[in-house]
């Protein structure tokens, strides 16, 4: 069965500003910060993570802590820059002692999530781990047969009515415990950057270049002078 989207938002400003403030299941008992995710709002590719950590619960932003710098350097790597992305996470607060998160607050978030893709429209979409990899899926009508047997493939179909490019790999925190799957990661990401040029080549949302960077920072500082977003 497919998921129905129940998406609550049509504009930035009221999502993050929820978001900052929820209170929807027992993760913002025991968080600093809740992070909404960062980067580009009008990106062509959206990375989604599990959860934050204690780095990224500290400073309310996504893959700031460890795991964090590695992707930034895989990233770096294959040429896709940390500010043209937008990268967010399943749930927006971070587990205690970074315990999985349970199905009901993921349950509790995914309207979250689901808006930002909605908002984004974005035309990849890469998971790390398996909790973004199956949420992903699900919303695909995908059967989810875990990380290593799902990636090393793209996924095309559609997610809450948008046509994308699914691309599930490891989680860069995996890679940090298990360094012999680094490659794979890179290949991984290395497949993202193909696809999205070649979409650029058919020229779908071809104004990229154009477009308008939008960041959670600005968010954050612009915030107080209601900037729309
Ligand atoms: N791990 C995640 O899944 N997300 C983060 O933001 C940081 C670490
Ligand atoms: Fe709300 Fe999600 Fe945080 Fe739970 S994890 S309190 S649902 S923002």
């Amino acid at each position: 069965m497919g998921i129905i989207a129940t998406p609550q938002y049509t504009s930035w400003e009221p999502l993050i500003r929820d978001i900052l403030g929820c209170t929807k299941c027992r993760l913002h008992l025991s968080r600093r910060n809740a992070v909404p995710g960062s980067g580009r709002v009008d990106s062509e590719i959206l990375f989604i993570g599990e959860a934050p950590g204690a780095t990224e619960d500290e400073m309310g932003l996504p893959f700031v802590g460890a795991a964090g710098k590695l992707l930034d350097s895989v990233l770096e790597e294959v040429g896709i820059k940390r500010d043209e992305i937008y990268i967010t996470n399943v749930v927006k607060c971070r587990p205690p002692n970074n315990r999985q998160p349970e199905r009901d607050e993921i349950d509790a978030c995914s309207h979250y999530l689901e808006s930002q893709i909605l908002l984004i429209k974005p035309k990849i979409i890469v998971t790390l781990g398996s909790i973004a990899g199956e949420w992903v899926s699900k919303r695909m009508n995908i059967k989810w047969l875990g990380v290593t047997r799902m990636r090393g493939n793209i996924y095309r179909g559609r997610i809450l009515g948008l046509e994308v490019i699914f691309i599930p790999t490891y989680h860069p925190a995996a890679i940090l415990r298990n360094r012999g799957n680094l490659e794979d990661l890179k290949k991984d990401l290395r497949t993202a950057v193909e696809e999205l040029s070649k979409l650029r080549e058919k020229g779908e949302k071809g104004e990229t270049g154009s477009r308008r960077i939008k960041t959670l920072m600005d968010y954050i500082a612009r915030r107080d002078q209601r900037e729309e977003y």
